[in-house]
């Protein structure tokens, strides 16, 4: 399998010229197009890397599974779906009008930034920093590693660049969406999406949900049964935003994508995936790490739709 990454890996590195690494948060346009790496990890708990796989970066946006995991297991399927919707969206992950247009306000789905931020909100804990910290305890619990660092210069950059976030919380308190204040929210949100991860990490974290939520290395039962049915339709449908439907089609497997240039993949009953390449496309997905999936859901038969 080692030889077949690295195959899939070198044959997908011309991607790595096409798109433009994230700018608008300024420290992310410091991130290096040339990356490229993949990690699996299977229902064994066997790991396979190749490429860049010990390449540090910030998994942005993929922390919305795990806040869409505590938030299902603290308050249950009629918690979450009070706050935001299941549909996916046609427009990009920080888009505003929609919110206007939704039943109260309500963001389409968790995985848009509007729907991420609300139900951080709405994980339990006391305060913001308690939410932070069940959030946190999670991610470590999933990816089997205690030592999870914040990359405080991006965090810094987007608190202080965030406005377009900052818009969209305000928006969710005025419709009573958020309870907490906005800048505690948003700090829980801007620290986790600046929480940094190699490929293998977030490999871990997919082989969970792969093996029905049961952790592989250890047999612990992380996800409920019908909290990890959720995520995986809710990765299939709203994973990679507004190219979720071309997504399906060409690697059809419940993903997540984030702007630091990473994409979580799922392989049911089988693996857990990730890739990182910096160089994203106009919806903010990694191009050279879709490639690299679908030509590995081909070569394995890994599509859910087969
Ligand atoms: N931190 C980023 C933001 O809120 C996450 C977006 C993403 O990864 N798509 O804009």
């Amino acid at each position: 399998m080692k030889d077949k990454l690295q195959s899939i890996i070198d044959q997908n590195r011309k991607w790595t010229n096409c798109g433009q690494v994230a700018s608008y948060i300024p420290e992310l346009a410091k991130a290096d197009p040339n990356i490229l790496g993949i990690a699996i990890n299977d229902i064994n708990d066997k790991a396979v890397q190749a490429g860049d796989y010990n390449y540090y970066f910030t998994i942005q946006s993929i922390v919305k599974v795990i806040i869409l995991i505590c938030l299902l297991i603290d308050g249950g399927e009629d918690k979450i779906f009070d706050k935001v919707g299941m549909e996916p969206s046609s427009e990009p992950f920080n888009s505003i009008p929609k919110l206007e247009r939704t039943e109260s306000g309500k963001p389409l789905n968790p995985f848009i930034n509007a729907g991420a931020i609300a139900c951080t909100d709405a994980v339990l804990g006391k305060n913001c920093k308690e939410k932070y910290e069940r959030i946190v305890a999670m991610l470590k619990k999933l990816s089997n590693n205690q030592n999870l660092k914040i990359n405080d210069a991006v965090y810094k950059s987007e608190k202080l660049t965030g406005q377009t976030n900052r818009a969209i919380a305000h928006y969710l308190k005025g419709a009573g969406l958020i309870d907490n204040s906005v800048e505690d929210v948003l700090d829980v949100y801007f620290k986790l999406c600046s929480v940094e991860m190699v490929v293998k990490d977030i490999a871990k974290i997919a082989s969970v949900i792969a093996n029905g939520g049961i952790a592989p290395w250890s047999q612990e039962k992380i996800i409920p049964t019908n909290a990890n049915k959720i995520i995986k339709a809710i990765m299939t449908t709203c994973g990679l935003y507004d190219s979720s439907g071309c997504f399906a089609v060409r690697v059809g497997m419940p993903s997540k994508s984030g702007v630091g240039g990473g994409i979580v993949s799922v392989a049911p009953n089988k693996m857990g995936i990730a890739v990182v390449g910096p160089s994203l496309d106009h919806h903010g997905n990694s191009i050279a790490g879709v490639k690299v999936l679908e030509e590995l859901s081909k070569s394995e038969r890994l599509s859910i739709f087969l």
